[in-house]
């Protein structure tokens, strides 16, 4: 059974944050999210959620939608595992707190269309889906509506992101004060939180760590593998042969072992490397063995919770009612003041 959240007696806010629902997670997604929300937690009261609704604006077949809820349980685990506490935090599923898409057509009323068309997103969207403004799904354009619905629902007033997120921060700020200034205060501004996490590139050495992409080292990888696709990592291109010395700060596989090898070691890489003491095969096999050395205790957790049938289950019903208590809340007080009560 999952208990009550503890909070610290000096919480400096409330947090709001989210992710897909996109399965296991990868380093990139650890450093770039996942690490800070555990220690958001020891300051801040901490709400957590998989946005079931939000993959719905780019779901394309029945295969995404069989994918939803195994996407979700494992996405979880990944969470618990990286030590997001569900004793600290509210951990739930977006669409099992309705009361978000009632705020959601309620904050829409207050949004200008042409809000929503500007932002740099939803344009980068409707080019990668092949769309044009007029036939995207009408979901997508309101978005950013949903997404303030998810912070104000829970009067969350911090929102982690990083620097490509605070348009969307900033859209919500002002839907936030059109409708106290139309309908008298009821949400704080959501301030953001400005993560300063490093950009991880994928083993293909040129773009961002992702699962589309397929350049990505998931979490709950066995070590085995985790050494065979760092094996198949990008590296100096100038290096054709072991007797060439490398150029570290052009190399991938060194950016890495900063992150993930202790300092000395990440010393000796450089040193070996530019003066062609080591091969780019053994530098890969010194990266995957410090990588699954930082993420065996994880790895060790999720087993224990993959042992526990249900549980993930329990923690996000548990969460799901403790969230809907404050949304029935929010949405009673905003019924009242906009004259629908
Ligand atoms: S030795 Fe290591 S750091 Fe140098 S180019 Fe090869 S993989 Fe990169």
């Amino acid at each position: 059974m999952v208990t009550g959240s503890q909070q610290s007696p000096t919480v400096k806010g409330t947090i709001l944050s989210g992710m897909r629902p996109t399965g296991r997670l990868h380093l990139g997604n650890y450093l770039g999210a996942l690490e800070n929300w555990v220690a958001l937690q020891q300051e801040y009261r901490c709400i957590y959620t998989v946005v079931d609704i939000h993959a719905l604006t780019t779901i394309e077949s029945p295969k995404d939608v069989a994918e939803i809820q195994p996407n979700i349980h494992e996405m979880v685990l990944d969470w618990l595992a990286a030590g997001v506490d569900p004793e600290r935090c509210i951990l739930f599923v977006q669409s099992q707190v309705p009361e978000v898409m009632t705020l959601h057509t309620l904050l829409s009323m207050v949004t200008p269309l042409g809000w929503l068309l500007r932002v740099p997103t939803f344009k980068e969207k409707v080019r990668q889906m092949d769309e044009t403004e007029e036939s995207v799904n009408y979901g997508l354009v309101g978005y950013p509506v949903l997404q303030t619905a998810d912070i104000v629902l829970y009067k969350a007033d911090t929102v982690p992101v990083g620097q490509d997120q605070l348009p969307h921060l900033e859209l919500a700020r002002e839907i936030v004060r059109r409708f106290n200034h139309r309908f008298g205060d009821t949400f704080p501004e959501p301030q953001a939180k400005l993560t300063e996490a490093p950009l991880i590139v994928g083993l293909d050495g040129r773009q961002k760590m992702s699962k589309s992409l397929d350049n990505h080292i998931e979490l709950a990888a066995t070590p085995e593998e985790t050494t065979r696709r760092v094996l198949t990592a990008f590296t100096d291109p100038q290096r054709v042969t072991r007797d060439i010395p490398g150029r570290p700060e052009v190399c991938n596989v060194y950016s890495l072992h900063k992150l993930f090898s202790p300092p000395d070691e990440v010393g000796t890489v450089y040193e070996e490397c530019t003066t062609a003491a080591r091969g780019c095969v053994d530098c890969k096999r010194h990266l995957a063995a410090n990588i699954n050395k930082y993420l065996e205790p994880l790895r060790e957790r999720r087993q224990e919770y993959q042992q526990r049938p249900g549980y993930v289950k329990e923690v996000l019903e548990d969460g799901g009612k403790k969230a809907r208590v404050i949304a029935q809340q929010t949405i009673g007080e905003v019924y009242e003041k906009m004259g629908l009560v």
